[in-house]
């Protein structure tokens, strides 16, 4: 939809904080329409469904733990550590004034086996679904078996015979690029002719067929899903509309209730968990947040972060138009180096779910992501890509928005954790780049 100066008008009349989104000015929203008891009996998804792909991952551990090394310390279960960041607290009260007195955690996606990102959840979970049903359907296996069955040449034959392909310029493409090629699969990756040649060159180490395309990303994408499905047994990922995804990502909830019981910390309706999850087509936070609403109720708050070149789903949510508007229709340019958040519109799917169970959304100048990530290298020597700093921000953003006051809730009594997306998949070279920019900005 192209819109008329009129309707843009119209809309920021009803929205004032248009204004400022379309200035690409920094801001938060708090969700008018939060559900305050998670209740998904309307939902396309249900706390079945998270039960169901938990023992999925389980199923596949013994072939992940034999295939992927990295894997082999916690028996094949895909999974981060949750760190205390106590030393980036103090940087960002100090630097940035942020005023956090609640604790400040990192989930550390940006280590997860396999993928190096949080993709590692969503991407490679959708590749093993689909493998697990070709395989029950031919009959290669019973849901009871062993399945590092999976890493037998027998499989790897059978499925070279399938066909998956996935449009990507970041870590979607490695995540299911990775996974797909390690059992056997013909898979092929679209990526616009920009993306990063180390990615390219990765891809096509670990056997999966890069396609590049001159012009516009969406280009790769609908070229990409024509290619795929006219093959003859060709299964395309959909980023966009994909419920695979969004439920491999919600069982990081049943891992970080365990994370959190082990440190010792508390969640209930007087101590609240608030969660800072970059957001891109919104299906690793919609994901997650699905997650955490099922496992701590209420007692779990959930805030987006995007760029403010590339808010999507923050307008999705507040014109309540979801997939149906994009950051072009607002005079936007999508122009972000936060890989994975350059993003003109939302998942249908998880705009959907996210528009009754995010608290908020705030959006952030990429060079913050810069300052930030070398504030984050200097206090606690951990290394991540710019989208995956983005949260860092929100503890400060959330306590100076009056969020948990309004709900009567005490920010000292509050447990923030930062969703770290992405980082070790990234040669050292870009890192140490990211780095010294972010330290020429600070
Ligand atoms: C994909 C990605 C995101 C956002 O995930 P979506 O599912 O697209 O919302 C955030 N950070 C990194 C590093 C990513 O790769």
């Amino acid at each position: 939809m192209t819109m008329t100066n009129e309707e843009i008008q119209q809309w920021t009349k009803k929205y004032p904080l248009l204004h400022q989104i379309m200035n690409v000015t920094p801001v938060t929203w708090l969700n008018p329409n939060l559900r305050n008891l998670m209740d998904t009996a309307d939902m396309p998804v249900t706390y079945e469904d998270m039960i169901d792909a938990a023992e999925r991952w389980q199923r596949f551990a013994p072939y992940l733990a034999k295939e992927f090394p990295e894997t082999r310390e916690t028996e094949g279960i895909v999974e981060s550590p949750l760190k205390e960041i106590a030393s980036m607290k103090h940087q960002l009260n100090d630097y940035y004034k942020a005023d956090i007195a609640g604790a400040l955690y990192l989930k550390c996606d940006n280590d997860l086996a396999i993928a190096g990102s949080i993709k590692a959840r969503g991407g490679v979970y959708e590749v093993l679904y689909y493998a697990e049903q070709l395989a029950l359907d031919a009959g290669l296996i019973t849901l009871g078996d062993n399945y590092e069955v999976f890493a037998e040449p027998q499989m790897k034959e059978f499925f070279c015979n399938y066909s998956i392909g996935v449009g990507s310029t970041g870590n979607l493409g490695l995540s299911i690029g990775i996974m797909s090629a390690k059992l056997g699969f013909d898979v092929s990756v679209f990526m616009s002719a920009d993306a990063k040649q180390w990615k390219k060159d990765l891809l096509r180490e670990k056997g999966a067929h890069v396609h590049e395309f001159e012009g516009d990303f969406s280009e790769a994408i609908t070229t990409g899903r024509e290619m795929t499905v006219q093959k003859p047994n060709g299964y395309f990922v959909d980023d966009e509309s994909s419920k695979h995804l969004f439920l491999g990502y919600s069982v990081a909830a049943f891992r970080l209730k365990e994370q959190l019981n082990t440190a010792g910390v508390t969640v209930d309706s007087e101590h609240p968990l608030v969660v800072h999850l970059p957001c891109g087509v919104g299906g690793s936070p919609g994901g997650i947040a699905f997650g955490l609403k099922q496992v701590f109720g209420d007692a779990a708050h959930c805030f987006f972060v995007e760029p403010t070149h590339a808010p999507a789903m923050l307008l999705g949510l507040l014109t309540g138009e979801k997939e149906k508007v994009s950051v072009q229709d607002f005079g936007l340019d999508n122009l972000t180096e936060g890989d994975g958040l350059a993003v003109g519109r939302p998942s249908s799917f998880a705009s959907s779910i996210s528009e009754q169970l995010v608290s908020g959304v705030y959006t952030m100048e990429d060079a913050d992501m810069f300052r930030l990530l070398a504030l984050l290298g200097d206090s606690e020597q951990i290394f991540v890509e710019p989208s995956a700093a983005t949260g860092l921000l929100g503890p400060g953003k959330i306590k100076a928005s009056d969020y948990l006051q309004q709900k009567g809730l005490d920010e000292a009594q509050a447990t923030h954790i930062v969703w770290s997306t992405g980082g070790a998949l990234v040669p050292e070279e870009d890192m140490q780049e990211f780095y010294e920019k972010g330290k020429k900005l600070l």
